[in-house]
């Protein structure tokens, strides 16, 4: 994984980009059944202006250009998720050695979704982004490959469907967000599925 260069990353956040503008649409749809409809046009302006700035952040070490892109989502993509998201990147930088190992990219991703659960003041169970970004984790522990990653991030954003919202927009219609997928569970499931299908095509990590 070490070998994660500047094309690579330049390959994820082009497919991260694209996975978002292609279901911006049902990422909004999800958001007007249980919050305010926002979240599609939220992270579709995120992450495209990230790509807009690749260059420029592409050019630099890793773990500064997941600073960069962090910090870029957070000033762009607004809402609750902008700052979540873009803590998500954030934290994920500043933990990740330059040169990384399996172990060291696993303790960087746990660091950065406690950083993004400090952020939010959440906790699983609560029908946010964080069931699927948890599951995840489990999976990298168990020495799960990007593939088996994305399926669980993908079965975990379903199973946000059934639960309760209380944290977040969701929140305010209690038992009425129940029977709805949470939206910033099914972006996560997008990027997870887009980072596995970039990595697998380029025989990476
Ligand atoms: P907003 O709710 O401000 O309109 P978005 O629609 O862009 O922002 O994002 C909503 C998503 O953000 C939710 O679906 C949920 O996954 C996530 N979210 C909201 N609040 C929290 C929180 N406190 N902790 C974790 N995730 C949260
Ligand atoms: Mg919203």
């Amino acid at each position: 994984m070490s070998q994660l260069i500047s094309d690579d990353f330049r390959s994820l956040a082009r497919a991260m980009a694209v996975t978002i503008e292609d279901n911006a649409q049902r990422l909004t749809d999800l958001d007007s059944a249980i919050g305010d409809g926002d979240h599609g046009a939220n992270m579709k302006r995120g992450f495209n202006a990230v790509v807009g700035e690749l260059d420029q952040i592409a050019a630099k070490p890793l773990p500064d250009a997941l600073k960069a892109a962090g910090m870029k989502l957070v000033m762009t993509v607004g809402g609750a998720s902008g700052p979540l998201a873009g803590t998500f990147f954030m934290t994920l930088g500043k933990e990740l050695p330059e040169d990384f190992d399996r172990a060291g990219f696993v303790a960087a991703y746990e660091k950065a979704v406690d950083a993004v659960a400090a952020r939010g003041k959440s906790h699983t169970g609560q029908k946010t982004m964080l069931d699927v970004l948890y599951p995840m984790l489990e999976v990298l522990r168990q020495g799960g490959d990007a593939d088996a990653v994305a399926a669980r991030a993908e079965e975990a954003a379903d199973a946000t469907i059934q639960m309760l919202a209380t944290r977040g927009r969701a929140s305010f219609l209690g038992e009425r967000s129940i029977g709805h997928m949470d939206p910033g569970a099914a972006s996560v499931a997008l990027l997870a599925r887009a980072a596995a299908r970039t990595l697998n095509t380029q025989g990476g990590a």
